[in-house]
């Protein structure tokens, strides 16, 4: 399985689906993917899988762990050359085949917590930021040993990435592709010490909840109570402030935060 969350491209992920068929709006694709057929399993190995915080989020979330258990036993923690961006790949199994430390002979173990990449396959999602949102193009990842294409019913891709569970994994992933699109265009990447902040706060949401306490954080922002009680209570909202602190900290404002005067 070629696996790239789109939200978080590098350049020659970014060729390698432009040099792909691509799906246009409105037409459709024949596929199914289900224990009988005779490739199952095949994808789910030797895979560079990049995780977006969402996709450690759920994850993370999936097994009860703490982030830096999570982060050290499953993943490969790497950098975005052009933003300074933390890129933590899932870590393959060592060994034969080098499968996948999610896969089972009855499929993936983690499937209701699977992430945003192994959904979308077998289209890849590129996405980019206009001015009115994001720019959406999917284009067809058909793979030799996928048998997936000779059955199954026919998608258009907003009906896949509907029933693959995509909307909430493309509304994060999105959000993150913001902030990364304005470091990329300000030419600065993240220097050490800001990159450091980044895995803290995007990738160990427990961490980064102490740190809110520790640095009285929500002392210096203008922020309802009500969100400070989702931030603390609830992964999901925790992330959404995670962003908007990191672009306030880069930028010195944040479109979804305030500064108090
Ligand atoms: S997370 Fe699940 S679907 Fe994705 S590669 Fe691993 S086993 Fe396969
Ligand atoms: S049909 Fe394609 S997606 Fe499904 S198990 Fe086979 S290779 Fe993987």
């Amino acid at each position: 399985m070629s696996e790239t969350p789109e939200a978080v491209m590098d350049d020659a992920s970014r060729e390698f689906l432009e040099n792909l068929p691509e799906l246009e709006p409105g037409k459709t694709f024949c596929f199914a993917c289900n224990p009988d057929v005779p490739c199952f399993n095949r994808c789910c190995a030797e895979l560079t899988l990049p995780l977006t915080p969402y996709d450690v989020l759920r994850l993370r979330r999936h097994f009860g762990m703490d982030s830096e258990t999570f982060l050290n036993t499953h993943t490969r923690m790497r950098t975005f050359p052009d933003t300074g961006f933390p890129l933590p790949l899932l870590r393959m199994l060592e060994g034969p085949g080098e499968p996948c430390p999610f896969v089972t002979p009855a499929g993936c173990s983690v499937y209701e917590d699977r992430p945003g990449a192994c959904r979308c396959y077998p289209l890849g999602r590129g996405a980019k930021m206009t001015h009115d949102g994001v720019e959406e193009r999917f284009f067809i990842v058909r793979e030799p040993h996928c048998h997936g294409f000779d059955q199954g019913r026919d998608w258009t891709a907003q009906e896949w990435l509907a029933d693959q569970g995509l909307d909430t994994f493309n509304a994060a992933n999105d959000r993150y592709m913001r902030l990364m699109t304005m470091v990329r265009a300000s030419g600065k990447p993240l220097e050490a010490r800001m990159a450091t902040m980044a895995v803290l706060c995007l990738y160990q949401l427990d961490k980064f909840r102490e740190l809110i306490t520790q640095m009285h954080i929500f002392s210096r922002v203008d922020i309802s109570e009500e969100r400070r009680n989702a931030i603390m209570s609830r992964d999901e909202d925790t992330l959404d402030f995670a962003l908007d602190w990191m672009e306030l900290i880069i930028f010195g404002q944040s479109e979804g935060l305030k500064k108090h005067e």
